[in-house]
């Protein structure tokens, strides 16, 4: 990358697709015309052909490493986005069953996972957030679950409120938790096992957009029917080592050399998880400390990592915010056009210096407007 791209590159705090690290892209750049070996680009050589097969099963090994996943589970590439997988968890665990999935109800994502949900049989929301705007998460006691659900569902970050699971919530054993971790798998280490499927577009912590990582539990392989359009069901794609059809192979590549990002460059998921913690403790505080200025969307305990969330005092004051911010090379802070305010998500590739910037224009601004 040329030292001018380079110096004109923003603090991106875009929820999504959002800013990947430095040295991917410049590695990414590096090789877009030649792969090393295969004599083409990574855009031009078959999915079929060695060289991809060496990056397609070098990227499952590499997050199998970084998350623990064992042989239990198959880690499939997929397209379609998380919202197909709004479709495909129900259509394969639920579509023709007695049985209902329960669902967790956090925020926006989660409540369009249960529409989607609802045309493939029995749902219940068993928590609903709804009457504090989606500003919490429940903790155990707060809901349920039937030791005959058919799943368990929740979504571990909310990205547009803002709000994240600390951990895992209780599930029988019986049951399969499902989780939506789009927006913050990678983001700390994850106790696989708990889990029946974990998913999540690319685009947020992962990769670009266009490939969706989905991690299930291989028992739940033969749950779909054979009367599934073939692309839903996760079977032919964990046969075909999510070649069934064409993979996303340019997603799968630079998800591959994030991963080693992760992997080589921070040391791991645990070194990762400090550093995010370190880094939206940085923003909270300003939040604390202009308690008059800054309204928290999300309650303490329920703070998400990835996306922080806050209002100020009115719409002209909001708006300002925004534009001066962008005058000092901070991007993207608009809040989702749904629920407005101000959102920065800080993902794993947002870079200490970014928030800290952010951070000294927040205290700036709260002086010279509150
Ligand atoms: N779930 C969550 C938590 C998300 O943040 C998003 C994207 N913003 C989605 C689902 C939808 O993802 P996609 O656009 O890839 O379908």
């Amino acid at each position: 990358m040329s030292a001018t791209a380079t110096a004109q590159r923003v603090y991106n705090f875009s929820a999504g697709p959002a800013a990947l690290p430095l040295p991917v892209l410049q590695q990414v750049q590096d090789e877009f015309l030649c792969l090393p070996g295969a004599g083409a680009s990574i855009l031009e050589i078959s999915h079929r052909g060695k060289v991809f097969v060496d990056i397609i099963q070098d990227a499952e090994a590499t997050l199998r490493s970084l998350l623990g996943i064992s042989d239990d589970y198959a880690v499939l590439f997929l397209q379609g986005g998380a919202l197909l997988q709004f479709s495909m968890i129900p259509a394969n665990l639920l579509r023709g069953t007695d049985k209902t999935a329960q669902y967790l109800l956090t925020g926006s994502w989660g409540k369009k996972a249960i529409g989607e949900a609802k045309k493939e049989g029995n749902v219940e929301t068993i928590y609903d957030a709804k009457d504090s705007n989606y500003d919490h998460v429940p903790g155990p006691g707060d809901y349920a679950v039937s030791d005959a659900a058919a799943y368990l569902y929740y979504c571990s970050n909310e990205t547009i409120q803002g709000v994240q699971f600390p951990s895992e919530p209780e599930c029988p054993a019986s049951v399969p938790l499902v989780s939506d971790a789009s927006s913050d798998l990678l983001c700390r280490p994850l106790p696989i096992d708990k889990y029946g499927i974990v998913y999540a577009c690319a685009q947020k912590n992962a990769g670009p957009a266009g490939v969706t990582l989905v991690v299930i539990r291989r028992d739940l392989l033969d749950r779909g029917s054979e009367n599934l359009p073939g692309y839903l069901n996760y079977k032919n794609h964990a046969d075909g080592d999510s070649m069934w059809n064409t993979p996303p192979t340019f997603g799968v590549y630079v998800l591959g050399k994030v991963a080693h990002w992760l992997a080589d460059d921070i040391g791991g998921l645990a070194a990762m998880e400090k550093l995010n913690r370190e880094k939206s403790q940085v923003l909270y505080d300003v939040v604390d400390s202009f308690s008059e200025f800054y309204k928290g969307h999300a309650q303490p305990g329920s703070r998400s990592l990835m996306n922080v969330t806050f209002n100020l005092p009115n719409d002209d004051l909001q708006a300002k915010f925004i534009s001066e911010a962008a005058e000092h090379d901070l991007a993207s802070l608009k809040g989702h056009r749904s629920v407005g305010g101000i959102r920065a998500s800080i993902y794993n590739a947002m870079p200490r210096e970014g928030v800290e910037a952010l951070a000294n224009f927040m205290k700036d601004f709260a002086v010279k407007n509150g």
